[in-house]
């Protein structure tokens, strides 16, 4: 069995014990042996950040954009083999991990051509013979500590913006996809990264994590995940004064109005429901249906979600893979039960048995559900979505900010008047009209507001804002 190693200082190095990582498709099927660091290998991490980092921020940008333009354009070329690794090891449909793959390739292209577009500011002073220059600069040595379930698209569009403002990065993937992010590094140190500006060091969000968070070397702190530990490393960067920027979860709703084209809303709700396994902070588990065209809509989705077909994530046919494990798995099966408790009508949502060992799940549709039930409160961040009817366009809008997150917010209407009303109305930072909740472009903010996201946004220009800092400089020129 193949054994992966941390990448620290430009070497590949054994920081601790090796942990197999698992196809949850097919759990006989094991992707290699990952060995994971602990608290020490973060501090030789950080010192040879710390060390590349003069070089890397003086460096021209055209060196820079040379090395994230050839990172975009590996990526691009092994799309299809990186991707049937994303399946292997996180279980989304293979042609999913092509189109992740593709988009991280297409995320570094982008940075690599904002590498030579960073502008300042010239202004006159207010006195005399005084010229101000305002500038941006890096923030130094940035941790980036990323999730399992878009497990080459985040490390992408955190360590392509991280590069291109000039900053050097320790990066600590998610335990349980330790491999997309290894590639990653391969790729880096192929294309020709100097030796600390990129560091790769896998291990528990426990020690490692919280080792990268709490180092004085490291100067700020990029995170997605859960909004528990995003509130935890929320604390200790506040505490230490360090930059932050949170990337958490959403309770996304899907506004439903009565002229809703269902020709387009229920291939909408099915998408951003049960895609990738509904594991996507953006996914769609709040349906808020308008009453005149409840029923209609909810025979529809009962219908369309039985005909999705659940198996390997490596077979062409499947259209919802496995969870990506069994804690994830037996937490949504929770979710099922405590939906009956609560007394919805469940559709779906049980365990399946298929003929390789893995965390298979049918989707689950939940019924005569409304909006104070748990279920439709917390984060599941499985296969399941709940349908809320409303009374009216009012009704729907006022149910959708009833919550304590805010990613993202859809509504399916034909109505231009309603629909620029729910753009400007949703307290949410990404709105979709008569598309799904989830599905972002790459060039333009990605992020939310309440609980869902903390600091600047990430993606596109906006990025600047997180992995630069400003400076004003004045010059006497009498
Ligand atoms: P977690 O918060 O458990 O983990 C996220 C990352 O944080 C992992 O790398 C994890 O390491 C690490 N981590 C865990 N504990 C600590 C700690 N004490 N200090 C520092 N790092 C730590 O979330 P999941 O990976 O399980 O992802 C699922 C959740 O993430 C969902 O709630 C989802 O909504 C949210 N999410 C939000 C996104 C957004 O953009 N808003 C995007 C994707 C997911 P380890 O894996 O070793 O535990």
């Amino acid at each position: 069995m193949k054994k992966y190693d941390s990448l620290v200082g430009g070497e590949w190095v054994c920081l601790g014990d090796y942990h197999e990582n698992v196809n949850p498709s097919d759990v006989s099927d094991v992707i290699g042996l990952y060995s994971y660091g602990d608290a020490a290998g973060i501090d030789t991490a950080v010192a040879a950040a710390r060390a590349a980092q003069p070089g890397w921020r003086n460096i021209t940008p055209q060196a820079r954009h040379d090395l994230l333009d050839a990172v975009g354009n590996t990526l691009a070329k092994r799309s299809q083999e990186i991707g049937r690794m994303l399946s292997r090891e996180e279980g989304k449909t293979l042609a999913e991990g092509i189109g992740e793959t593709m988009r991280a390739s297409q995320v570094f292209k982008f940075f690599a051509g904002e590498c030579l577009r960073q502008v300042g500011d010239i202004q006159p002073s207010v006195r005399p013979d005084i010229d101000i220059e305002i500038t941006r600069e890096p923030v130094g040595v940035v941790g980036l500590i990323t999730p399992w379930n878009f497990p080459i698209a985040i490390p992408a569009w955190k360590i392509a913006p991280a590069l291109a403002y000039g900053n050097t990065v320790v990066m600590k993937p998610a335990d349980l996809t330790p491999g997309c992010a290894h590639v990653i590094a391969e790729i880096l140190v192929e294309c020709g990264c100097p030796a600390g500006v990129f560091n790769l060091v896998m291990g528990r969000g426990s020690t490692v994590g919280e080792a990268l968070v709490s180092h004085p070397g490291v100067d700020a702190i990029s995170f997605t995940g859960s909004v528990t530990t995003g509130h935890h490393i929320a604390e200790i960067c506040g505490r230490m004064l360090k930059k932050v920027q949170l990337e958490m979860g959403g309770k996304n709703p899907m506004v439903v109005m009565n002229d809703a084209d269902l020709s387009i809303a229920v291939p909408a709700c099915i998408n951003g429901t049960f895609f990738s396994t509904g594991q996507r902070c953006t996914a769609s588990s709040r349906l808020i249906v308008e009453a005149g065209i409840h029923d209609e809509f909810a025979a529809a989705m009962t219908k369309a979600m039985g005909q999705l077909k659940i198996g390997d994530a490596l077979d062409a046919s499947t259209q919802i893979g496995p969870v990506v494990d069994a804690k994830q798995l037996n937490s949504n099966l929770e979710y099922v039960e405590l939906a009956r408790s609560e007394a919805a009508q469940v559709i779906g949502g049980e365990r399946l048995e298929l003929t390789k060992k893995g965390f298979y799940q049918a989707p689950a549709l939940f019924l005569g559900t409304d909006n104070s039930m748990r279920i439709n409160r917390e984060e599941i961040f499985g296969p399941c979505g709940s349908i809320i009817k409303a009374e009216n366009f009012d009704h729907a809008l006022a149910m959708a900010n009833d919550t304590d997150f805010g990613l993202t917010a859809g509504i399916c209407t034909q109505n231009l008047k309603m629909a620029r009303e729910f753009k400007r109305s949703a307290e949410v930072g990404m709105v979709m009209v008569n598309l799904p909740t989830a599905g972002v472009d790459y060039h333009v903010a990605f992020g939310g507001r309440k609980g869902s996201s903390y600091g600047p946004r990430e993606q596109g220009r906006y990025a600047a804002e997180f992995y630069s800092t400003v400076k004003t400089s004045y010059q006497f020129a009498g």
